[in-house]
């Protein structure tokens, strides 16, 4: 279930154990890692971005398994050892299910955030960053992601500065070096509180958490980097443990708290990265295969 890094390795291992297998991802192939601008912590890779990594997983996954795009699983139920999964295109049964189903960026919450998705607001600097090059832009969030995406905007030749709410960044440090380098400006301890504009985002107020002090800023565009929730609700309806953050618990075999069924990727939480995604479906797909009923 999903085919992101985690959902492709698996694939992988386990297509070449000789299984029947079938990846079913309810979008396109790669899912959040598709807006890496860069991956240059892949062990084989020195620099590649998202997408290009993910063409090559995805082309040696469907060496061993088929991967169906576009196929949502809506409900999972488990009788007689066997797990029956419905879809929006069918029904399936199966003897073992890896749920690597990642996270969905969180939104800011702000009232018309929805009116201006597409219209000046987005959560994707690599779908749209080249629209807005010599623009003024806002990228929103202090972590990996806030950063990633001012960097790859300022290197698109936009005019960009980030608004984090504390007066530290949470992204790794080697990222914060090149945003200082790069000379990106950071306004500090602020919030985004207000989107202004008719059909296009005109401008947004930013608020100053210390001094209570708004500021109204004209800008063409803002990226949402503040965090993401797990893709966890369908894994929950058929009773699979979550964390209290809603990330499914494993153990270190992938497994969750009901027999055959696996997690692998974001889902878990912790350290969110392509190579750990990676790791937890190689885990997950040798694990699955060893005891299948
Ligand atoms: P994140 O690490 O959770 O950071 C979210 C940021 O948004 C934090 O700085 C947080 O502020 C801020 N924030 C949260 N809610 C907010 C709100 N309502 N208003 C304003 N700011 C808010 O999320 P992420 O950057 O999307 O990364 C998600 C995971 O993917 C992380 O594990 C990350 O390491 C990983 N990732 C890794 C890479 C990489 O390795 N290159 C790239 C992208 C993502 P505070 O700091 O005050 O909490």
């Amino acid at each position: 279930m999903g085919a992101g890094p985690a959902g492709l390795t698996a694939g992988i291992y386990v297509g070449r154990e000789g299984l029947k297998t079938k990846i079913l991802e309810k979008g396109v192939i790669g899912g959040n890692a598709n807006n890496a601008p860069l991956v240059a912590n892949f062990p084989g890779f020195q620099s590649i971005t998202g997408i290009e990594f993910l063409k090559k997983t995805a082309e040696q996954a469907k060496m061993y398994t088929n991967i169906v795009e576009y196929e949502e699983i809506t409900k999972i139920h488990k009788t007689d050892g066997k797990l029956l999964l419905t879809t929006n295109k069918g029904e399936y049964s199966a003897k073992a299910l890896i749920i690597c189903s990642g996270t969905t960026y969180r939104k800011l919450g702000i009232k018309d955030e929805g009116k201006f998705i597409g219209r000046g607001i987005s959560y994707c600097s690599i779908c749209d960053g080249m629209f807005f090059k010599g623009k003024e832009v806002l990228v929103v969030g202090g972590g990996n992601s806030a950063a990633e995406h001012a960097l790859h905007l300022k290197d698109l030749g936009c005019n960009v500065k980030i608004v984090h709410r504390r007066n530290t960044l949470r992204a790794q440090k080697y990222l914060q070096d090149k945003i200082h380098a790069k000379g990106i400006p950071i306004i500090w301890n602020s919030i985004v509180t207000e989107l202004k504009g008719n059909n296009l985002l005109k401008s947004v107020v930013i608020r100053n958490t210390k001094t209570e002090i708004d500021k109204e800023v004209e800008v063409a565009g803002i990226y949402i980097a503040v965090g993401e929730t797990p893709n966890s609700e369908l894994a929950a309806s058929m009773g699979v443990d979550l964390d209290e953050l809603g990330y499914i618990t494993t153990d270190k075999n992938q497994r969750t708290d009901i027999p055959q069924v696996y997690v692998a990727g974001d889902v878990t939480g912790g350290v969110q990265q392509i190579v750990v995604a990676c790791g937890e479906g190689a885990v997950a797909a040798v694990n699955a295969y060893q005891n299948l009923p």
